[in-house]
């Protein structure tokens, strides 16, 4: 069946979306990617470009798009805070004019979507750990709240496609991921403490680093998402997917440097407004309706994305 199958995965050269490609062409299926290279690249994809089933398409998807395809994973929106807060306005456009247009797209021709949704719509959580059903706690108003709506409302717009439209849906509410092909400038504190280990700088901590999160390696992820859109139809989500392993920021920034062999410092910096205190999935549901749960330990996940830091830092155009 799968063989036949047709994908569209937007975003598919970014981090989560060029794993995802991979694993659905090893899966059979043919697949569209679909990026503008906003913060995604085409390194990312290029051991995929020779491949008879896959295609690459430049495109923003906040215009419309008409294509033929089965299955829409909507991963097109930056991740990272810095990437997200750097044209905020574009942010809200990716997140909620992307997500009509691929529910428009999805509605003609009658394929499964799935919006790839954030922890992030719990804002700071006051509920611990956060359930789907926890409602979040975002500040509109701040420099989050770009990325956090936009993300919310293409939620809304999902089950209102479902709902007048009859549009088959998905959302998977993604927490914190990791692993090879993040990018080494976005800012997040995996990439950052790994890139900052590896070249010898401090490594900085935001605040106390007593915040704490929840990292989920991007193979167990990208199974997670498979899972997930090969659901019957009445199971739509919000899911949350992510590794319920909760550390601190400061026992990261202290196994990083473990892992790299450097003697690195720790330096502190100022935290972030609207930082989460803390975040964790409860990840029931996902056991339940997909049968899923992160298998990989931090602990391997991070030697492998070490391994991929370290290799990229070591390619001259990459080095500085
Ligand atoms: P990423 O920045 O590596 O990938 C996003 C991709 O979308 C990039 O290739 C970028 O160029 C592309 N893109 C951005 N705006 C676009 C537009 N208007 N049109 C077409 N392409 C566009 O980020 P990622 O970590 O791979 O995240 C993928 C998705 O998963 C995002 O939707 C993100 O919100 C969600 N998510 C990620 C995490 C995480 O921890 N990585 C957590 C929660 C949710
Ligand atoms: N759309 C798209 N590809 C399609 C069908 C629709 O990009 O194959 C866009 C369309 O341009 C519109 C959005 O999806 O902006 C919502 O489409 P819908 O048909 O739901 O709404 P309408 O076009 O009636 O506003
Ligand atoms: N962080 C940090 N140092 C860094 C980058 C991030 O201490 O160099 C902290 C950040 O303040 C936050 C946590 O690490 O508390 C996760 O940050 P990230 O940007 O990776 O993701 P998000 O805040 O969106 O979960």
């Amino acid at each position: 069946m799968m063989s036949r199958k047709r994908v569209l995965v937007t975003g598919g050269a970014g981090f989560i979306g060029s794993h995802l490609c991979e694993r659905l062409l090893a899966e059979g299926a043919s697949v569209l990617c679909v990026d503008n290279y906003f913060t995604g690249t085409r390194d990312n994809i290029a051991h995929l470009l020779a491949h008879p089933r896959f295609e690459a398409m430049r495109h923003d998807i906040t215009f419309p798009l008409y294509v033929e395809v089965d299955e829409i994973y909507n991963l097109a929106c930056p991740a990272s805070p810095v990437h997200y807060q750097f044209d905020p306005v574009q942010t809200t456009k990716t997140s909620i004019s992307g997500a009509l247009n691929m529910l428009g797209l999805a509605k003609r021709v009658k394929a499964k979507v799935l919006q790839a949704s954030t922890s992030e719509v719990y804002g700071d959580p006051e509920v611990h750990p956060q359930r789907e059903d926890y409602r979040g706690s975002v500040n509109p108003l701040g420099p989050r709240a770009c990325y956090d709506e936009g993300k919310r409302c293409a939620e809304t717009l999902f089950f209102d496609y479902r709902r007048q439209h009859n549009v088959r849906i998905k959302v998977a509410r993604i927490f914190n991921t990791y692993g090879p092909r993040m990018h080494p400038n976005d800012g997040r504190v995996v990439s950052n403490f790994i890139v900052q280990a590896l070249r010898g700088e401090p490594v900085t901590i935001y605040g106390e680093g007593t915040q704490t999160r929840s990292f989920c390696f991007v193979d167990d992820l990208v199974e997670g998402l498979m899972r997930l859109m090969a659901t019957p139809d009445e199971v739509t989500g919000p899911v949350n997917l992510g590794n319920p392993h909760e550390i601190t920021v400061r026992e990261l920034a202290e196994r990083v440097i473990a892992l790299c062999g450097e003697d690195a410092r720790i330096e502190k910096r100022p935290l972030p407004q609207d930082d989460p205190t803390r975040r964790c999935p409860d990840i029931g549901l996902a056991k339940r309706l997909l049968g899923w749960e992160p298998k990989v330990p931090l602990e391997d996940g991070l030697r492998r994305t070490v391994a991929y830091f370290d290799a990229l830092l070591r390619r001259p155009e990459t080095a500085d």
